[in-house]
């Protein structure tokens, strides 16, 4: 079996993919916010889908005004692309921005600069390849770096935008040894190769790219319904959804865990001496706080009202006093917390809302006693025969 991809049936396939999700990502920006990403990404389907057209005008002309014109199209339109990709993954400062402005600024006057005054084939394709190749380059490792939550879907775009680099890369290397691009470009099997691979890179980047776009919308979402909108912690179905993971992990591995509750003295005070933006000021300033006086491992959350919760894994009862003493002092000022506090190493039986019961005992005994004051819960923790092995230690 035999076949071969004309070009003309190739560029005008890749115009009509450019064109098409042009036109559904302008229907999709419409009703939609207009996220700078997707507005980006638009951009930069348009203005690929000039290049290609002009790429078709070029099959049968050899003018430099058109070869010119293509490629510096396919240049903007592909950086276009990789600051899309790079917004959508919150990396995009004024920085790289201008970073990109340069580098695309160089490679137009690189590739016109040899098309104009050395008109080498090779040479152009050489600058061609290396230019966009650096230019996909960033926005490919960034989608496979773990630490930005690497997901199936990034990974795999990541792949895909190395292997179009990795590639771009050869035929640049392979253009500059000489054995040939022009071979490469008229071996037939070879360009039939490269145009499946520039279609299929439409196809996959395109989808991958709404993709992305709507697994990024959809993870703000989540973020949005899980923060406290107020102290940006987490909020109480959060927080319990994430202390039973905690709980299991220490339950397997034995390790203790603190149940801090804490309630800020004299609120109400606060809110009626000082009016209510006050008082959600106070709220604020006091997370912020506490917050700096945690672990990243540990789980801070807002309960409801001015009462807050801390999990701490791996501490004992000296250390998780000395902890809730450090965040009392730390508030101290111009108003105070109460806070009661258990220890205990949980099984696959405990129950968060027994060891929140005994805290708010605790914390009662706190405010009792004259408030900004820690006080212990292990008192309040009795435990049926039957559950005896979850004891406060
Ligand atoms: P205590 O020392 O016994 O804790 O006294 P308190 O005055 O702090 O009493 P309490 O903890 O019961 O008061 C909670 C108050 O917090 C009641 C409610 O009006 C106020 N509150 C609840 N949510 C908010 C909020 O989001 N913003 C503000 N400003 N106030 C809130
Ligand atoms: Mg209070």
């Amino acid at each position: 079996m035999s076949f071969h991809l004309d070009p003309q049936t190739v560029y005008i396939s890749l115009i009509c993919g450019h064109v098409f999700t042009v036109i559904l990502l302008s229907a999709y920006r419409r009703s939609e916010s207009k996220e700078r990403s997707v507005s980006l990404f638009f951009t930069a389907k348009l203005i690929q889908a000039a290049a290609w057209t002009v790429m078709l005008l070029r099959i049968n002309t050899d003018s430099s005004a058109i070869i010119s014109l293509s490629n510096t199209l396919m240049f903007i339109g592909t950086a276009f692309e990789a600051v899309a990709l790079l917004n959508l993954q919150s990396s995009l400062s004024w920085r790289t921005a201008r970073i990109y402005i340069g580098v695309t600024s160089a490679a137009i006057l690189i590739f016109n600069g040899i098309l104009f005054f050395h008109n080498i084939e090779v040479l152009r394709i050489a600058a061609a390849s290396f230019f966009s190749a650096l230019l996909i380059i960033p926005p490919a490792l960034r989608l496979l770096r773990k630490k930005s939550g690497g997901t199936a879907l990034r990974r795999l775009m990541g792949i895909l935008y190395t292997f179009v680099a990795g590639a771009m890369l050869v035929r640049t290397g392979s253009s500059l040894l000489g054995q040939g691009a022009p071979a490469l470009l008229s071996a037939p099997v070879a360009h039939d190769l490269f145009s499946i691979s520039a279609y299929l890179t439409m196809i996959l980047g395109n989808t991958g790219f709404v993709l992305l776009a709507k697994q990024k919308a959809d993870e703000e979402l989540v973020y949005l319904a899980s923060v406290d909108d107020l102290t940006q912690i987490w909020n109480r179905r959060t927080f319990l959804k994430k202390a039973d993971v905690m709980l299991s992990r220490c339950a397997k591995r034995k390790t203790p865990v603190s149940f801090l509750l804490f309630d800020i003295d004299g609120f109400k005070g606060i809110n009626d001496t000082h009016g209510h933006d006050v008082g959600d000021r106070v709220l604020k300033e006091m997370s912020q706080i506490v917050s700096r006086q945690l672990e990243p491992e540990d789980l801070f959350g807002r309960y409801g009202g001015d009462e807050f919760a801390v999990l701490i894994p791996g501490l004992s009862v000296a250390e998780s006093t000395l902890k809730a003493e450090r965040i009392r002092a730390a508030v101290e000022g111009a108003y105070t917390l109460s806070i009661g506090a258990l220890t205990f190493v949980p099984d696959d039986r405990s129950d968060l809302d027994r060891i929140y019961k005994c805290c708010d005992l605790a914390l009662y005994d706190a405010k009792q006693a004259g408030r900004n004051q820690v006080k212990r819960a292990e008192g309040h923790f009795e435990v049926p025969a039957e559950e005896r092995q979850s004891l406060p230690i």
